[in-house]
């Protein structure tokens, strides 16, 4: 762990073992922190707390910006460490890894823009002047999907804004939390600004960073039941909180698009992280107009997928994160094919030699999905393309909307009128149209309804981790 600028042990001794998912492999330990040890690191980002945000902005800029420069420096190392510990494929790893230094030179640089205003009165004698300053120590809880961008898209924007951090990473990937400490550390990051607590079980660690009332903020990525519960603890200290957390995303493809054009998009972002990703589509709404085409495109395209040792570069498909999400993606298929799912490819695990211990499912397609099958509510989280046939354009908004989630959804159209309807309609944070990708540092991420609150990236990433202050002067 790291705490007050010193790498430590648990104050218990403990430690425990990670594991690559893929063959099962131990590939290293990490210390076991329990209460005292959140306790201790929140004590060291209280102390280091006004010091870190008296320094400029410039002087935190800098610090950001060295780090930016050291991952970016050992990026391939860091994209082995990932697959290794993760399983995803080292070219998407690699990729994460990018897209995680880039919210460090984002934030490096929002750091300098963080402006206030002055505001007319009605008065003749007063003035009104707004600032932003630090909310504090911020307590952060990150996944285990995308081990290092998930990490500094919280950090550097915290760091940026002035405040000080405890992180508690996910205890299937701890190696890779630790080595973006190490790089904040070896960027000159004074000690007890941030600070790192592993631990196997989460829950006491939650506990003391919800309860504690030297925490301002609790920041979160994971699932809604977990966030839900860690928001209703710190309610009782009405800390500010930030909460990125499932989705259930539409993919809807119009008559007017190009089918073969929005499989292949459909392939691309569906299959990403073995489908173990928020804005994983998991409801395919096809027009029956070209069905048959883009199933088709979609299963060619899924019969290329190999699954294996994400180090092996011709791999695509990485195993899931372990045996009760593989369960669930299993029952999931199971139940839309007892209620009439037709299984183009896939629908089983896969027993690779070599890998029996990992969590491998064969990348799946199942069209003729209903609303009374599991995975049109529940999300995925898997290697599942769920495609639902529809015939009538007018009704596909509001069945795209008909779910608690509202994180993203994805458009394929060719026509402009239909795109603005869409975008303007959808309920959900993030919308691609004709596009799969559609995030980068300098765009606002984050959900509406049940899939969080509060956007990371972009510049309102940064003012989650301030407060405004209203000074009213009489002259
Ligand atoms: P997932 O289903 O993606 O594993 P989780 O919400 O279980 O999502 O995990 C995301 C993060 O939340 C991880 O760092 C995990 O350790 C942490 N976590 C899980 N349960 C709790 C809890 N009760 N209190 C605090 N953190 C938790």
């Amino acid at each position: 762990m790291y705490i007050n600028g010193q790498w430590q042990q648990a104050s218990s001794g403990k430690s425990f073992d990670v594991f690559n998912p893929a063959d099962g492999d131990r590939i290293g330990s990490v210390p076991d922190g329990g209460r005292e040890d959140a306790e201790r690191a929140i004590a060291a980002a209280s102390t280091a707390a006004p010091a870190w945000s008296a320094r400029t902005a410039y002087e935190r800029s800098a610090i950001l910006r060295r780090a930016w420069e050291l991952m970016l420096a050992r990026a391939d190392e860091l994209a082995r460490l990932m697959s290794t510990e993760q399983g995803k494929p080292v070219k998407a790893a690699r990729f994460e890894v990018q897209y995680a230094a880039d919210f460090l030179l984002w934030f490096a640089e929002e750091a300098k823009r963080l402006y206030g205003e002055t505001i007319p009165s009605a008065r003749a004698d007063q003035r009104f002047l707004v600032a932003h300053q630090p909310v504090g120590v911020v307590a952060a809880i990150t996944p285990w999907n995308y081990p290092v961008s998930m990490l500094t898209r919280k950090l550097a924007p915290a760091l940026a804004a002035g405040c000080t951090v405890v992180l508690k990473p996910a205890e299937s990937t701890p190696l890779c939390a630790r080595a973006v400490f190490e790089i904040l550390h070896e960027a000159g990051l004074p000690a007890g600004v941030a600070n790192l607590v592993t631990a196997a079980d989460p829950r006491p660690i939650g506990e003391v960073f919800t309860s504690h009332p030297a925490v301002r903020k609790i920041t979160f990525t994971g699932s809604t039941a977990v966030g839900k519960a860690l928001a209703r603890d710190a309610a009782a200290t009405m800390k500010r909180m930030s909460m990125e957390l499932g989705g259930h995303a539409p993919f809807i493809v119009f008559p007017d698009a190009d089918p073969e054009h929005a499989a292949k998009g459909a392939a691309g972002v569906k299959f990403l992280n073995t489908g173990q990703a928020c804005i994983s589509p998991n409801r395919m709404f096809v027009h029956r107009a070209i069905l048959d085409a883009f199933v088709h495109t979609l299963a060619q395209r899924i019969g290329k997928l190999r699954a294996g040792l994400g180090l092996d570069p011709d791999v695509a498909i990485g195993p899931l994160n372990n045996e009760a999400a593989l369960a669930k993606v299993a029952r999931q298929v199971e139940d839309a094919v007892a209620k009439g799912a037709q299984l183009v490819c896939g629908g089983e695990r896969l027993h690779l030699p070599g890998l029996e211990k990992g969590c491998f499912y064969a990348p799946t397609l199942l069209t003729g999905v209903t609303p009374d099958m599991q995975i049109y509510r529940e999300e995925t989280f898997g290697p599942v393309a769920a495609v639902i046939p529809f015939d009538d354009t007018d009704d596909i908004l509001a069945m795209a909307n008909d779910t608690d989630y509202g994180l993203a959804a994805y458009v394929y159209t060719r026509d402009i009128a239909r795109a603005f309807r869409m975008f303007e309609g959808l309920r959900f944070g993030i919308i691609g149209i004709n596009d799969i990708n559609p995030t980068s540092a300098a765009a606002p991420f984050g959900g509406m309804k049940e899939s969080g609150l509060g956007r990371e990236g972009a510049r309102e990433g940064i003012f989650e981790y301030l407060e405004t202050k209203l000074g009213g002067f009489a002259v």
